[in-house]
């Protein structure tokens, strides 16, 4: 049963007008979401046991296509759009995000050349470029010099690609493979771990390194321990710095992390996945501070910047040891504008060939809401944390567990760590608002982020609202814990 016009494609009329209804749904979505439960409560398998037991022989209609997503998959989901999402990080997109994201996906390039579809290369050059401006990034990290900005799928990616970068450079020099070292504190992202270990570092290749009391890296615990490694014969070739870190948004001295690494040779790279988006804003530009010395660094988009999934934005100061650590030139890619060394091939800043045109999206969302209205919004997330921190700290049920610089508040239960998880429990399972966990100091701390694109005051309040309720039934329970 071949479709109109013989074969089985959609054809250009019919996508017009499927799309049209695909783009109603997403729209329906938005409107609706806030009402959904925010954390999914299906059961493993739930949501498989409801999948037709066989791949279709026969084409279906769109319409159907379209109208089973609800049934079958929607309370499959947690609701990482909605305004009641307060775990983890904020994951905000936005219509114009989206919108970019559908033409990428319609035009379909591959950007791995220059000539694969320059102008996905030479706007995503571009972009980074207007992103470190926004940011007030020091001018070694834009594209006029030798050093530029790429768009990685994650800050995961990034730092790979950083510490390989790091090691081309470190190896070049002469230094064995198995006498790097590289450094990073115990509150940095497990990305760093990772990293070490796809590029084939032992465990025991990377330091880490002890906390002030604020969670931020110990600059001198960092300059003895690289000290004591160069005297035993090993090379230190690579710190990550954090500047807002997954548990509690603890801000790294990038500064003074520099300095510690000079004296190696060791490069830089500085972790601000999470709250980088906060440098658009004069008065929250502090997060770039010491970057001037950094050798690379990258932020989120895709977690702070209303541009969905994903984008992370990446920026070395000098491109040379990134291309020597990942640029190897086939045969059948050769061609005559990579030759003449006038492009960039931003294959050579990443670890796959193929890239998806992911500076459309972001591209749409810095012109829809210009560095005016972004700023709007991300002063509004970190007022409203602001305001949390408040009343928090007005309320004996509650102590706050960690500084709250941005948009992250930590909080746990005076009576201790049975009453904060039941505090969390009590409210992810309510499904009004969904919270994460972490640890500091080995106790149990609610994480707050604030940051979804739908997120208001009244949506803070009302999890403030559930937090209270929740705490009182904890108060009344005799097996509350005394407080510690
Ligand atoms: C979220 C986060 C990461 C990992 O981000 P991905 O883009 O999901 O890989 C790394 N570092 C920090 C500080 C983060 O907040």
């Amino acid at each position: 049963m071949a479709r109109p016009g013989g074969g089985y494609h959609m054809t250009p009329d019919e996508f017009r007008r499927q799309g049209a209804a695909a783009v109603e749904w997403v729209a329906r979505y938005m409107e609706e979401v806030e009402r959904y439960p925010v954390l999914s409560q299906v059961a493993p398998g739930d949501i498989r046991a409801r999948l037709a037991a066989h791949p279709p022989e026969r084409p279906e209609a769109f319409e159907d296509i379209l109208a089973d997503v609800g049934p079958t998959l929607l309370d499959g989901i947690t609701h990482w759009q909605s305004p009641n999402f307060f775990a983890y990080f904020p994951a905000n997109a936005s219509g114009p995000s989206v919108l970019g994201e559908l033409l990428s996906a319609g035009l379909g390039v591959q950007g791995m050349l220059w000539a694969t579809s320059p102008a996905c290369t030479e706007l995503e050059t571009h972009v980074l470029d207007w992103m470190a401006e926004l940011c007030g990034l020091p001018e070694r990290f834009r594209s006029t010099g030798p050093g530029g900005g790429v768009i990685q799928d994650s800050a995961s990616s990034a730092v790979l690609c950083a510490l390989l970068a790091a090691r081309a450079r470190a190896t070049e020099g002469g230094t064995r493979l198995e006498d790097l070292q590289a450094y990073t504190s115990t509150q940095a992202h497990s990305s760093v771990a990772k990293a070490a270990r796809i590029a084939g570092l032992r465990d025991d290749q990377l330091t880490l390194v002890g906390v002030d009391g604020d969670y931020a890296l110990d600059a001198e615990a960092l300059g003895r321990a690289m000290a004591g490694d160069a005297r035993a014969g090993r090379a230190p070739f690579l710190v990550v710095a954090t500047v807002g870190t997954t548990s509690s948004m603890a801000i790294d001295p990038v500064a003074a992390v520099v300095a510690a690494a000079a004296g190696h040779g060791a490069w830089v790279h500085v972790d601000a996945a999470m709250s980088g988006p906060a440098a658009i804003c004069p008065e929250f530009r502090w997060v770039t501070d010491g970057l001037e010395g950094a050798d690379s660094c990258c932020t989120n988009p895709h977690k702070w910047l209303f541009t969905n999934f994903d984008c992370d934005c990446f920026w070395v100061a000098d491109r040379a040891p990134l291309l020597d650590a990942l640029s190897i030139l086939p045969e059948f890619l050769r061609n005559a504008a990579s030759e003449s060394g006038a492009v960039i091939d931003y294959r050579d800043w990443q670890v796959p060939l193929g890239r998806r045109f992911r500076a459309l999206k972001l591209w749409f969302v810095l012109r829809w809401y210009g560095g005016e209205g972004l700023r709007h919004h991300v002063r509004e997330h970190v007022a409203l944390a602001r305001e949390l921190v408040g009343w928090v700290q007005a309320d004996p049920r509650f102590v706050l567990a960690a500084p709250a610089p941005l948009n992250l508040v930590c909080i746990r239960h005076t009576a201790g760590d049975e009453a904060t998880q039941s505090l969390l429990d009590q409210v992810n399972a309510s499904g009004r608002a969904y919270l994460s966990h972490t640890r500091l100091d080995e106790r149990l701390v609610l994480r707050i982020s604030i940051g979804a694109t739908a997120t208001e005051r009244r949506h803070v309040l009302a999890l403030w609202q559930l937090l209270s309720d929740a705490a009182d039934v904890v108060s009344a329970s005799p097996s509350a814990t005394p407080p510690g």
